[in-house]
């Protein structure tokens, strides 16, 4: 049967200031501010998009940088960390520029075999990791800052906290595609495709406190899936789950659905396209403010409700 969920598409998280936020995932990490939008729900906040050169699925993480809201805090029910994957020879380099902006990590450990990994947070609490691999042939992307054989190359894998991980479990398997494809501990790995940028690794934790939704916490994770047709073939498994999920929504940049998973994690399925190149040159991805024909007619008073925001890369050498 065809598969219908390819892997991960992006993550989404709540963070503070924006230019902080700027300043660390394109310039301390380099990621690819791929685009500079707005929510589309709440069109006075900004929505930025970070990726690899395209912003392909699997190495998208976006933010809503809402200036000043109540920290949230981690916990089961919620995705507490994502991680970037990058080569097993970039560790001592990784290590020395997090010490060189002052980003604390815990000490380095490995997980499975040869995934060698670094937990650290953003400054606002984000759960973070950089996992050192061989196994990931994608090609980083890099601003000119981080030397290309350590850029990152894309996510890893999501870490998702849950009470039991049966009913998750049953729902990645069942309706989306995933496979359980290692266990170690109280942690078990699903994805639907075998390869880094889709791992989602469940863990039971029920003696954690639940999470709460605030600055730092993130928002909710998207699959990817093919095209339109497939999304609905989705969204009829998600229905008969008796799931609720949403209509179809433009995104703009991919179309989506969204319900709520058993554990209480926000769920979207996301198309692979148009991609971000539907309304800028490939070259110039994130350069200019973006809005949907809906806004494009109060651009004046979006542009005002927002704060300035440059990428200052120079000070990130
Ligand atoms: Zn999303």
């Amino acid at each position: 049967m065809e598969q219908l969920i390819t892997g991960i598409h992006h993550v989404t998280a709540l963070a503070g200031k924006a230019q902080s936020n700027i300043d660390f995932y394109a310039g301390i990490l380099g990621l690819r501010l791929v685009k500079k939008t707005v929510n589309f729900d709440a069109p006075e906040v900004y929505h930025f998009y970070y990726g690899n050169e395209q912003g392909g699925p699997g190495s998208i993480l976006t933010f809503f940088p809402y200036g000043s809201i109540p920290s949230g805090r981690h916990g089961k029910g919620m995705l507490n960390t994502t991680s970037f994957s990058v080569p097993l020879s970039s560790i001592d380099y990784w290590q020395a520029r997090l010490q060189q902006f002052g980003i604390s990590y815990k000490p380095l450990q490995e997980r499975f075999e040869g995934e060698v990994y670094l937990y650290f947070e953003d400054k606002d609490g984000l759960g973070l990791e950089l996992v050192f691999n061989d196994r990931d042939e994608r090609t980083g992307f890099t601003y000119g800052a981080i030397p290309p054989e350590h850029a990152i190359k894309g996510f890893y894998h999501v870490e998702i906290w849950e009470e039991g991980y049966e009913r998750t479990a049953a729902l990645l398997t069942e309706q989306l595609d995933h496979k359980l494809i290692a266990e170690k501990g109280n942690r078990f790995r699903f994805a639907a495709n075998d390869i880094p940028g889709n791992y989602v690794d469940i863990l039971c934790t029920p003696d954690s406190l639940r999470g709460l939704g605030g600055n730092g916490t993130v928002h909710h994770i998207a699959f990817a899936t093919a095209d339109a047709q497939t999304q609905q073939a989705v969204r009829i498994k998600i229905a008969q789950r008796m799931l609720n999920p949403t209509p179809v929504l433009d995104r703009q940049y991919f179309t989506s659905i969204y319900f709520r998973e058993p554990g209480g994690v926000l769920f979207e399925i996301a198309t692979a396209g148009p991609g971000f190149a539907v309304d800028e040159e490939p070259q110039h991805l994130g350069e200019a403010l973006k809005l949907p024909a809906l806004y494009e007619p109060r651009r004046n008073q979006i542009e005002k409700a927002v704060e300035p925001v440059q990428l200052n890369l120079h000070q990130y050498k």
